[in-house]
């Protein structure tokens, strides 16, 4: 399978997904995920019809920026308050913002470069040790708190990563409070707030995260094949 075909069968279950619950597929932005890819593969997904990567690293951002074809770039991993100023200028959004420490930093290097950064704040809503974002109930202090001090920043949305489950379906209760939260805080009118998306889904479970609501999908191995992570340690 190339990727070119891997990409059409992911629309058209984006397609099937959407439609279940009542929307376009237009309504959903899938983002290809490139991490540990090279940017031969990824100009074929540009190719292909891919308009926005996501990366979860600051250095495979810097490795490949030029050499990948015109495209928006995501930061979707957990980001380093010192690695922020490096990307500033080189991603449409950041998709993990999870403390007002780091928004802070975004809003100081945004401010310097003159733009205002579309942001989303990852939740952790199934309270998983592991994984970063934050607890439901700090969002509202964290919104406050940018909406107070961070005019450079935009906010966009809410990020959400389920637990891997072996069967999707269990993912489904996760993605459905995603979706709560979401319609909650849309509510909110300030300059700085203007919730358009809500990114949830990943290969193994974005068909549930679109039937309950998600409109942007981070999608990696479904598209370019399974990762080497050997390649991370050099
Ligand atoms: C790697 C990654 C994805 C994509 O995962 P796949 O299972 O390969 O689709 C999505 N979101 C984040 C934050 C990731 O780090």
């Amino acid at each position: 399978m190339s990727i070119q075909d891997n990409i059409n069968i992911i629309n058209n279950r984006i397609k099937s997904a959407a439609e279940k619950r009542g929307a376009s597929p237009k309504d959903v932005l899938l983002i290809a995920v490139t991490k540990l890819h090279d940017p031969e593969e990824i100009n074929q997904a540009i190719d292909s019809g891919i308009t926005d990567i996501g990366e979860n690293k600051v250095q495979e951002i810097l490795d490949k920026y030029e050499k990948v074809k015109p495209v928006r770039w995501h930061l979707i991993g957990h980001l380093q308050r010192n690695k922020v100023k490096y990307i500033i200028d080189k991603v449409s959004m950041i998709h993990s913002v999870d403390s007002f420490r780091l928004a802070e930093e975004i809003e100081k290097r945004a401010e310097a470069a003159g733009i205002v950064m579309d942001i989303l704040l990852q939740v952790n809503i199934a309270e998983e040790e592991s994984k970063f974002g934050i607890k439901e109930e700090d969002l509202p202090e964290l919104i406050e708190e940018i909406l107070a001090k961070c005019p450079h920043i935009r906010i966009k949305g809410l990020m959400t990563i389920a637990p891997f489950f072996d069967d999707p379906e269990d993912a489904r209760p996760v993605f459905a409070r995603g979706k709560e939260l979401f319609e909650e805080y849309s509510q909110i009118k300030h300059e700085g707030i203007d919730f358009e998306y809500l990114s949830m889904g990943m290969s193994g479970d974005f068909e549930v995260a679109i039937e309950e609501g998600g409109n942007c999908v981070r999608v990696g191995t479904a598209i370019f094949g399974n990762r080497d992570y050997r390649r991370e340690e050099k």
